[in-house]
């Protein structure tokens, strides 16, 4: 039954009821919360009760029925009057003629006679341009429709769509919650289950992004380059192009495929950190712990900050969409000289354990 697949938020879920039980739901909300933790799934699942045409009025209002021709579509994603858009994938911010298309489609007439909803992803993209096309529509919305703007921290937001809507926060899940959303994926080996929710950070979305078996099978593979005497950054930087090039030919794909890495990465060197503090790893199996511990060993705590200072630049220019294979290529060269820089390990860091 309805909302029974969308785990954690129960407050939300029942603020909503009581909101719609009351008549009292308002024409525009903005969601806001961390990437990955269900803030469009859940809009979704509110539009098809909004749209189910079997629903009752009072607390079930809330619940739609699933059978409904309106809650297939819904589910099939073709229901005419629920609109979902959001920035193309290569694209940096809100493009005015995404938003001017949408606006044009949703000023016709409804379809199925219960109104219009809209669910408008990427708010934290909005230009000025794709904000005030928009805002007209938001102040002065057709009769009988809803807009859900979904964005991830409130201080990205533009002022003036900000204030035309309500907000409503979503936080992180539990790790339980996300344990079981992922087994529901089935990701069923256990220590690979243990190592993404430890990276999580309540983020089933997040989780699911670094659950690809290649990811970390490459970042051993890189590991293993920066524990080597001489580093040879150039062929790492090769491998590690053609590594983002096996997710596809577009461009959008690359970077995602190298983020994802730059971040198993950075959690390469933060585990670094751990051990060098005589804390457990969080990111690495037992089959990493000795190259971990080696790069640990390489490199003082002030050396791996510089490494992880790099680490972050290149993951601000990656997404500012600079080609990949430079941002690659920069980031190989400046960590290979970092760590061949590192030099003995001062005394007060060596003959630690993993
Ligand atoms: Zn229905």
């Amino acid at each position: 039954m309805s909302w029974t697949h969308i785990l954690g938020h129960p407050e939300r879920v029942e603020s909503f009821r009581g909101i719609v039980a009351r008549g009292r739901l308002a024409h525009a909300y903005l969601f806001v919360g961390p990437v990955g933790v269900g803030k469009k799934l859940f809009a979704r699942e509110l539009a098809k009760t909004l749209l189910c045409e079997s629903t009752s009025p009072g607390r079930d209002a809330l619940n739609a029925c699933d059978q409904c021709d309106a809650c297939l579509l819904v589910d099939a994603g073709t229901h005419p009057d629920l609109f979902m858009i959001g920035r193309p994938e290569d694209k940096n911010e809100f493009p005015i003629e995404v938003m001017k298309q949408f606006l044009h489609d949703f000023s016709l007439k409804t379809a199925r006679g219960r109104g219009k909803i809209a669910i408008v992803d990427d708010a934290d993209d909005f230009n000025d341009e794709s904000a005030n096309a928009f805002l007209k529509t938001l102040e002065e919305p057709p009769p009988g429709s809803v807009f859900f703007l979904i964005g991830t921290s409130l201080d990205r937001q533009l002022l003036t769509i900000r204030s035309r809507c309500q907000l409503v926060r979503f936080a992180p899940l539990a790790d339980a919650h996300v344990r079981t959303l992922l087994q529901k994926q089935e990701i069923n080996d256990g220590a690979m289950l243990d190592r993404l929710v430890r990276l999580a950070g309540g983020s089933p979305g997040q989780a699911l992004a670094l659950a690809d078996e290649s990811l970390w099978k490459f970042r051993r593979e890189l590991l293993t380059g920066f524990t080597q005497p001489k580093i040879d950054s150039v062929g790492l930087a090769k491998s590690f192009v053609e590594f983002a090039e096996e997710a596809g030919k577009e461009a959008a794909s690359q970077r995602r495929r190298a983020s994802q890495m730059l971040r198993l990465i950075i959690e390469s060197f933060t585990d670094a950190l751990r051990v060098q503090a005589g804390a457990a790893a969080r990111s690495a199996d037992s089959a990493e712990l000795p190259l971990l511990a080696s790069l640990a060993q390489r490199a003082a705590p002030e050396k791996i900050h510089a490494l992880l200072e790099r680490c972050l630049e290149t993951e601000t220019h990656l997404g500012r969409y600079v080609q990949v294979s430079l941002v690659v290529e920069g980031l190989m060269d400046a960590l290979g000289q970092l760590l061949e820089q590192a030099g003995p390990l001062p005394v007060r860091y060596q003959g630690f354990s993993v």
